[in-house]
């Protein structure tokens, strides 16, 4: 037997993640000695001991680190022997630590449902159990550090038991702020719909349960908010829930057992798998099975559902006892802000909800659950919050302390400190005072909790959203500057962050809209970008669309302006879908605003031509959700099964920049529907037809990474044909920051850096 002495530096996110406690653990279990201890770059280690007990501790290190724990560098040394006495867990006075202990909320571990459906553990049906590897911190986190006087914990006083836990490096709970037990912690109870106690702990458990099987509406107290339960499998449920909540076809989530359960009414592969049994449990987007008992109001007219298992006690301790599933939606009126205060919840909520299952541990802010789906065998954030957010991104300098404040649509904020940028959670489309307000409180909570001062602002380059204009007002009040950048820009921004890229890069920016430098709506562009500036490469034929923006919500507006281009006036004699929809009166609305030029904004989006073609289709006319009609096209090019390879036509032409002509591009898909091809053959030849399509300027460009951001590269077939498409060039696409606007405010960040 011999001694020996290794160093072992790790970096990656291994900082405030319960790592110290558990290398602390792994050290004393195999009798080590030596120390651990926080370093810029991650932590430092050296431990002592007999060759094999090493041994043993690297390969704990390496395959039982704790869950939210990730490393990009490992790296061992042997060195002298220093003849320690014990292993200690070291201080550092780093910058930076007492932010970096910020963290997300993270789903109940494998540890601590055991213990909640043991009858002999003291936490038996115990509803608030967590440790270090999981539960709730963002979402109750009050101030830094992050201490259990800081959170909404400190009301409750732990009791002698859990205090030993905490107090215990060798615990799973060591230093677990939120721990608790059925003794000293929180616990629920449930409510009729005017607040009305009507039981507490156990048996409101088992009420709620009963009045699920009932079919009644819930609303249930959970860990970033309220969400609204009842059972999936009913029509007359799903559509009442539809009706209260007046949302009329926009995807409800859907909260199964298990995966088992998961599988039989949607396809899982294994990486899909993963993601759902991931610490982050997101909802995912997963392709349905046909012909299921499922209520086909969850998710009407859509081959995809968003499924998820149980991430808390509560939830598990729920779906335990009923055998179907429920569907699991943030608790609001549509568009608003979700509830996550018991008053509030209440009141918001007592028109759609019979009951309430409520809980006296505070939410200090609401966080929404997080949305993602497989692009090209990637995980990829569509809606990034709760097991995400506020995980920071970092970078390897310094930034100055930057404010970004998002666009519009699906916004966020993000913050610049030392070298992290932390993006707040989904605050929501920026359209209705509730978000407003919302957005505001966001930025006032990431002051404090960040400890955080601006020094510089920075927004969109939209004059109209409210995001601008209260940059603009709050530069003008603090004395700040502020900075505007262009939202494609900030797109691809974005994207290169994630994509850890700096060189110029040629960024396609596809969606449905952003102010561009001539003041018209852009989003079909391609950029050759780096992060201080960008040229328009390539872009799209424009075309007018009536209302601009206002036409989100009409796909035949997106399709009169094209087929306007295409024949002009006499586009409104013809029987076309989107024409046909038109009252007498609209025709003449039309007619003459086009003819004045009137209200009609010129346009490159993307997205829209996705809108003009369903419409053409006779898809939609008039949607209810945003991005609908685009993704309706996208499942009926799904369905396609034939083994194309041609493309519709298109012309490059070289002005200033290149433009995209789509005209003939639109002759071909008339031509196809005159001759009664399949919509589901014209759908996938469009998508085929737009991968082409950036193939061809991409060659153009030269040799430029690709990088793909906007909204319609969450469009799944369109990504995939990219990266099948283009090869021996090096594509990249989101993943952990979302390709829609919901990305912006990260790419907002380092455009501001560098520019200041
Ligand atoms: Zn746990
Ligand atoms: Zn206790
Ligand atoms: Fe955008």
């Amino acid at each position: 037997m011999s001694l020996k002495r290794l160093k072992i530096q790790i970096q990656g996110t291994v900082q405030g993640v319960g790592f110290r406690p558990f290398v602390y653990r792994i050290a004393k279990e195999k009798n080590l000695k030596g120390f651990i201890r926080n370093n810029p770059e991650g932590v430092l280690i050296e431990v002592e001991g007999e060759e094999e007990d090493l041994k043993s501790f690297i390969s704990d290190l390496k395959t039982k680190k704790p869950p939210l724990s990730e490393y990009t560098f490992f790296e061992i040394k042997e060195i002298n022997l220093k003849n320690d006495k014990d292993f200690l867990i070291l201080k550092s006075e780093e910058k930076g630590e007492k932010i970096a202990l910020i963290l997300p909320d993270i789903a109940t571990c494998d540890e601590c449902v055991k213990e909640i459906f043991d009858s002999e553990n003291r936490r038996f049906n115990y509803p608030f159990t967590n440790c270090t590897n999981c539960g709730p911190r963002f979402s109750i986190i009050q101030n830094i550090p992050y201490d259990r006087k800081n959170t909404t914990m400190k009301i409750f006083k732990m009791c002698p038991e859990c205090k030993e836990e905490y107090e215990n490096p060798l615990e799973r709970r060591f230093h677990a702020q939120p721990n608790a037990c059925p003794v000293c912690g929180p616990y629920v109870y449930l409510t009729d719909s005017e607040g009305k106690l009507i039981c507490k702990r156990k048996s409101a458990i088992e009420k709620t349960v009963q009045f699920l099987k009932e079919g009644k509406i819930i609303a249930l107290k959970g860990i970033g908010g309220f969400q609204l339960l009842t059972n999936a499998l009913s029509d007359k449920c799903v559509l009442e829930l539809r009706k209260r909540k007046k949302r009329d076809e926009k995807p409800f989530a859907i909260m199964f057992k298990n995966i088992e359960h998961i599988k039989k009414y949607a396809f899982i592969s294994e990486i899909e798998e993963k993601v759902l049994l991931s610490p982050q449990a997101p909802i995912l987007i997963v392709k349905a099975k046909r012909n299921t008992d499922l209520s086909k109001y969850c998710a009407p007219d859509n081959p995809y559902i968003g499924v998820m298992i149980p991430y808390t006690p509560l939830h598990h301790l729920i779906m335990s006892k009923i055998d179907f599933p429920l569907i699991c939606t943030s608790g609001n009126l549509t568009e608003e802000p979700i509830a996550f205060k018991n008053e509030e919840a209440l009141s918001r909520l007592k028109n759609i909800a019979d009951y309430f299952l409520m809980n006296n541990r505070p939410i200090e802010r609401y966080i929404d659950d997080s949305v993602v789906k497989i692009i090209n065998e990637k995980p990829v954030i569509t809606r990034r919050a709760r097991g995400y957010a506020p995980m920071p991104f970092i970078l390897k300098k310094t930034l100055p302390q930057i404010l970004a404040l998002g666009p519009y649509l699906k916004n966020t904020i993000a913050i610049s400190k030392f070298n992290r940028i932390i993006v707040s959670q989904h605050i929501g489309d920026l359209d209705n005072e509730k978000s407003f307000n919302a957005f505001k409180k966001v930025i006032e909570d990431f002051k404090k909790l960040f400890e955080f001062k601006p020094e510089l602002i920075v927004c969109d380059a939209h004059p109209e959203y409210l995001s601008t204009k209260y940059g603009e007002e709050i530069s003008k009040k603090e004395n700040i500057p502020l900075i505007k950048v262009f939202h494609h820009h900030a797109h691809i921004a974005s994207c290169m962050i994630e994509n850890k890229t700096e060189e110029k890069v040629l960024g396609v920016s596809w969606d449905g809209t952003g102010y561009g430098r001539d003041g018209k709506i852009w989003g079909g562009e391609f950029l050759i970008c780096d992060f201080k500036d960008f040229e328009r490469f390539a872009t799209f034929r424009e075309f007018g669309l009536l209302g601009g923006d206002r036409a989100i919500k009409e796909p035949r507006r997106s399709a009169i302006g094209v087929l306007y281009e295409i024949f002009g006036e006499d586009i409104f004699d013809t029987d076309f879908e989107p024409v046909r929809s038109l009252s007498e009166n609209e025709k003449k609305i039309f007619k003459s605003a086009y003819r004045k030029n009137l209200s009609i904004f010129r346009t490159t989006s993307a997205g829209r031509l996705f809108d003009a073609v369903s419409s053409i289709l006779g898809l939609r006319q008039k949607i209810t959700y945003e991005g609908q009609s685009a993704m309706m096209l996208e499942w009926l090019a799904e369905n396609y099964k034939g083994n194309l390879n041609s493309f519709y036509d298109f012309e490059i032409k070289k002005y200033e920049y290149y433009v995209i002509d789509w005209i003939l591009l639109f002759k071909g898909i008339i031509d196809d529907l005159k001759n009664k091809k399949e919509k589901s053959f014209i759908a996938y030849k469009f998508h085929l037809t737009l991968s082409e399509i950036i193939k061809k300027i991409s060659e153009i460009a030269g040799n430029y990474k690709i990088i793909l951001s906007g909204g319609v590269f969450q469009n799944k077939l369109l990504t995939e044909l990219v990266f099948r498409k283009i090869k021996g060039k090096k594509v990249y696409m989101h993943s952990r920051i979302p390709p829609n606007d919901g990305g912006i405010s990260v790419g907002q960040i380092i455009i501001g850096a560098n520019l200041i």
